[in-house]
């Protein structure tokens, strides 16, 4: 074949090679960073459609992000000349998704049911232990969801989990009370895509025998992260015949804490019979020190299968190591190497900025607005996350699906329309007594109540109706507008930057169009048909119909435009459309990084507690988890890396200090280079560092510190303090919170009654002291 295909398979080394053309059986590819088991895994795909071993509908792919299963299809598109939108390669979520869409009945749901996404589902569970008068503070919202979570992940339905004591038994009654308050209102949770399509293949014979004849190949990347119900949702669908291909990285789990298991890798080896595991010993991506460092580090575990890793590329730079003062000094020395980088002539995308958690990226975007560079940051509050999104989301789910409680209560008062609380009260009660949704409840109430909620009742109708016949932007573009929430921003003081946003999502269901192939004449709501197939299948049990989805014919669209695009919004990992294409400086959590690769990555915050996190230190192989996380965003690197710390930073409003991370006692000392001198921490801290603990206990802070409070205290000499009430012409009135920097430097930290709390600049902001 190697002659039939030079193309496709010229590039590989030997064992690349073999794993690409193995026979159709399971196997499994246990290999380090960089290795290119990605590249096998599509490379696979390409070849096996090539050679007519399989349809390309027949061909399962499970990757980790949305980004990575575009950047396949794109990959696959590259290759071969067929198109890959119809394609199964996606998230466990995004492919359960689409799963559920095309047999909505037979699992048991509406056909327009709803994602909620972990904040929704938040909201969800407040609103419960609201109604039925459950004590938030003995069972916290935060801890409901994640026993809910971690037992739908454990593939257990209420009925099903064992509960040892009333405590127990009382979240397993609230997680049965949460399962019908979903039910009813027509949303599924994350978790539940998952186990709502187990269920569904495991208890419909024909549907599973369907699905697992058609998909005779599997595909999984990071199978290292997956988790038992995903192992298991694998395992059905391949049934006893068809081949998993699975690729991971044992020293690359990063997942534990979300119910991950390495294990999978050993149990599949044996329940798959799986005759070769296949290594790949050869990077591909780094220079010689970058692995080095890398290698030297995870040596250090203690759990691993074990594996070599070796470079042709030479050693290449030193790893560059920075001290700073304070947070903002790392940050601006970032920034400046950055610049460096820049005007060698690297492009801004092939740059990162990596750290352990959301909070730290603040100080590091501060910088680079201040040095006019552009970046996008990925994570955080997402774009689909946004207040004023959510808002123009929730009218849309509406319209799609009125019993969508959640959608309901976001919007049913927003723009005002004087329904107060009581009224709100009085629906919900009228719609527990009926067992119904909030929406079917709103006919049942009279007097003034009665009237301001038929009347948002009416409106939702009115635009259900309007845009029946229109496309997916413009009926996001006509909901904005009949909704009232262009004309609420357009008078909000502060309102430009959400109009815009709203623009922008117009601009991104436009996007999301074009990007499925819906042409401008399909109407958002209705369900377009490949040419040639026949209607959307219903399926019954070993009913014949399972033909309807034939393999080889062209896929019928599961989805309406619509809910493909609500499902995107609810799934999509982050991505911001409105920057995407954006020649920008990447900045992301390390988790977020996975499977990426960057010309230069700086690696930020390196200090103890931070990174190691300091939950690790308390957790079971907590901190053999995050030195997997430190290995994973040291092999990001190809060219040059950075690993920085500071001894002082601001996080949460408080000034921390830190010593710097134990994992520079763990890095080989030839593949470093010091940009400031390299203290010893004994030295430093006047005694041996503690190191098993989080021990720091100093006699006299080093100079650097003196010099971080040395500039708190010349902020306060600006005449400002924390706790301070000031007032700000736009912002109105607020409390210093903090204060940092000096000079023009100097800035606040505020938290103001209306807007939140913000940074300022105090040569800027000329904010008023009002006692
Ligand atoms: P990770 O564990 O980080 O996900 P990976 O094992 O999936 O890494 P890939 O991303 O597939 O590795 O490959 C790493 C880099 O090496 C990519 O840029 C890829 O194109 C390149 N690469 C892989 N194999 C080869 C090869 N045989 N020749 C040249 N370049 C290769
Ligand atoms: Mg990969």
């Amino acid at each position: 074949y190697a002659f039939a295909m030079p193309d496709l398979l010229a590039n590989l080394n030997p064992e690349q090679y073999a794993a690409v053309t193995l026979p159709d059986e399971s196997a499994l590819i246990v290999a380090g960073a960089g290795s290119g088991k990605t590249r096998v895994l599509t490379t696979r795909i390409a070849w096996l459609i090539e050679g007519g071993r399989v349809s390309p509908s027949g061909i399962l792919a499970v990757t980790f992000t949305n980004k990575a299963a575009r950047e396949m299809m794109t990959r696959l598109g590259a290759m071969l000349p067929i198109n890959t939108r119809g394609m199964w390669i996606g998230t466990f979520h995004g492919l359960c998704n689409r799963l559920l869409r095309a047999h909505h009945r037979d699992a048991g749901l509406p056909s327009a049911f709803q994602i909620l996404d972990s904040a929704d589902q938040l909201s969800a569970i407040k609103r419960l232990l609201k109604a039925n008068n459950i004590d938030d503070e003995k069972y916290p919202p935060k801890n409901l969801q994640y026993f809910i979570n971690g037992a739908k992940e454990e593939g257990l339905r209420a009925s099903r989990v064992d509960a040892n004591d009333a405590f127990n038994r009382r979240f397993v009654e609230l997680y049965a009370m949460y399962e019908s308050q979903c039910e009813r209102e027509g949303v599924v949770d994350f978790a539940e895509l998952l186990l709502r399509s187990y269920e569904l293949l495991d208890s419909n014979r024909a549907l599973r025998a369907h699905y697992q004849q058609r998909f005779s190949h599997i595909l999984v990347d990071e199978f290292q992260d997956t988790n038992r119900l995903q192992y298991a949702w694998l395992k059905l669908l391949a049934g006893e015949h068809s081949a998993i291909f699975a690729v991971g990285d044992d020293d690359q789990s990063i997942y534990a804490f979300r119910g991950a298991n390495v294990g999978n890798m050993l149990d599949f080896e044996r329940e798959f019979a799986v005759r070769h595991r296949i290594k790949l010993e050869q990077n591909y991506r780094s220079h010689g020190n970058i692995l080095d460092t890398a290698n030297h580090l995870i040596s250090r575990n203690s759990r691993r299968l074990g594996k070599d890793l070796r470079t042709d590329a030479g050693a290449g730079e030193p790893v560059r190591v920075y001290e700073a003062a304070t947070d903002q000094q790392e940050a601006n020395w970032i920034v400046d190497e950055i610049r460096a980088l820049l005007d060698q002539g690297m492009s801004r995308s092939e740059i990162a900025i990596l750290y352990r958690s959301n909070a730290q990226s603040r100080v590091v975007e501060h910088a680079l607005v201040a040095a006019g560079v552009p970046y996008k940051v990925y994570g955080g509050l997402r774009f689909f996350e946004r207040q004023e999104v959510k808002h123009a989301l929730a009218y849309l789910r509406l319209i799609d699906n009125p019993d969508d409680d959640t959608a309901f209560l976001r919007v049913v008062n927003f723009p005002t329309r004087g329904i107060g609380a009581r009224s709100l009260e009085l629906l919900s009660d009228t719609a527990r007594l009926h067992q119904c949704s909030l929406a079917a409840a709103a006919p049942l109430l009279t007097g003034k109540a009665g009237a301001a909620v038929a009347s948002f009742m009416r409106l939702i109708e009115q635009v259900r109706a309007e845009t029946a016949p229109l496309n997916l932007p413009e009926t996001v573009e006509h909901l904005l507008a009949a909704s009232g929430l262009n004309t609420y921003y357009e008078q909000e003081r502060e309102g430009q930057e959400r109009l815009e946003n709203l623009q922008e999502l117009v601009n991104a269901a436009a996007a999301f169009a074009a990007e499925e192939g819906y042409g401008r004449d399909v109407p958002a709501r209705s369900l377009p048909m490949a040419p040639g197939a026949s209607a959307a299948p219903a399926l019954t049990d070993d009913s014949d119909a399972v033909e309807v989805i034939d393999a080889g014919a062209p896929l019928v669209r599961q989805m309406t435009p619509l809910a493909g695009f609500l499902s995107h919004a609810s799934l999509e990992a982050g991505d911001n459309q409105a920057q995407a294409g954006q020649d920008a400086v990447q900045l992301m959590t390390v988790h977020a990084a996975k499977g990426l690769e960057f010309m230069a990555v700086f690696i930020s915050g390196l200090e103890e507690g931070l990174f190691p996190h300091e939950n690790s230190a308390v957790e079971i192989d907590g901190l053999e988890e995050e030195r997997r996380l430190m290995y994973v965003a040291i092999t990001r690197a190809r060219e040059r890396l950075y690993l920085s710390f500071a001894q002082s930073r601001m996080l949460h409003g408080q000034t921390r200090y830190n010593v710097r991370s134990r994992f520079f006692d763990e890095l080989p000392a030839d593949t470093l280079k010091w940009l400031t001198p390299r203290i010893e921490a004994g030295a430093r801290w006047g005694g041996a560092r503690d190191n098993a603990g989080w021990g720091r206990d100093w006699f006299a802070p080093p100079s650097h510190i003196e010099t971080a409070l040395a500039d708190k205290q010349r902020a306060a000499d600006t005449g400002y303090r924390t706790g301070q009430t000031v007032f700000h012409n736009k912002f109105g009135e607020g409390t210093i919170i903090g204060l940092e920097g000096s000079g023009t430097d100097a800035r606040a930290h505020v938290s103001f009654q209306r807007h939140g709390a913000k940074w300022l600049s105090l040569a800027v902001a000329k904010l008023q002291i009002v006692d």
